[in-house]
């Protein structure tokens, strides 16, 4: 309360895919590089929450497909997100940053419980928050949970980093030759044209709520921080 401009924060989503580095498990390399860049950002003050996914571990909707109840599967999906979360945290501290795990399934011995404003309060201490176990709740993605936090958490955007692509395109790239990337574009062109780079929730979530979202490649070296810093990468989505 100095009256100064306040400081940038933000909710960066890292999915799954990012931890276990394209297969299943963790990459530490890639995890380290990823903390690395993250602390580059905290160190030049900009407060920064994560929601981590956990798809390099388990998607309910894969488990329930092999026979398993589904809202089973998706709390041992939820689970993984607690190990990116822990790993995450680990080489966090490494590159010397403070850290707090905060998880929506209660676990006391790992990580504290999913407390608003005590994570308002880690973020304003310069702490990282990491969001872990999605929102608790089977039937959601992390993808939704990162803007239900970031919404809760007053973040002035929602940062998603994508393995294989480097922002929105006007189609799937993998796919169609022709496609393009965009600069920006509304989350209303988004679902009507079906650009799912997030889920359908995840954006009218955003949508509702006035919150914006910038999809950016994590495959550039430095981009994590660039995006952090709140250079224009990528792809900015808003209402
Ligand atoms: N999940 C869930 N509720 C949540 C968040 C996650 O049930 O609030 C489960 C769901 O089964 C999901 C898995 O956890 O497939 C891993 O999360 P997600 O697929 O969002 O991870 P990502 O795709 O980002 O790696």
């Amino acid at each position: 309360p100095t009256g100064g401009p306040s400081p940038r924060r933000v909710l960066l989503k890292l999915s799954g895919e990012v931890f276990g580095g394209g297969s299943i498990g963790l990459d530490a390399d890639v995890v380290a590089g990823v903390a690395k860049q993250i602390a580059e950002a905290n160190a030049a003050g900009v407060q920064i929450a994560i929601v981590v996914g956990g798809g390099n571990f388990f998607r309910g909707a894969d488990l329930s497909q092999r026979g398993l109840d589904r809202s089973r599967a998706d709390y041992m999906g939820m689970l993984g997100t607690v190990m990116n979360a822990l790993a995450l945290q680990d080489f966090l501290e490494q590159a010397g940053v403070r850290t707090r795990v905060q998880t929506a399934i209660t676990m006391g011995q790992v990580a504290e419980p999913y407390i608003p404003l005590r994570a308002v309060r880690h973020l304003e201490k310069g702490r990282v928050v990491i969001f872990g176990a999605g929102a608790g709740m089977p039937f959601f993605s992390t993808d939704t949970v990162s803007a239900q936090r970031a919404l809760e958490t007053h973040c002035d955007e929602v940062l998603v980093g994508k393995n294989g692509v480097d922002g929105v395109y006007t189609a799937d790239p993998n796919i169609d030759p022709t496609a393009t990337r965009l600069d920006h574009v509304t989350y209303g062109d988004a679902l009507r044209q079906g650009l799912r780079v997030v889920d359908a929730a995840a954006f009218s979530l955003c949508m509702d709520n006035g919150l914006t979202m910038r999809v950016f490649g994590m495959n550039t070296p430095g981009n994590v921080t660039r995006a952090l810093l709140g250079e224009k990468i990528g792809t900015l989505v808003t209402v």
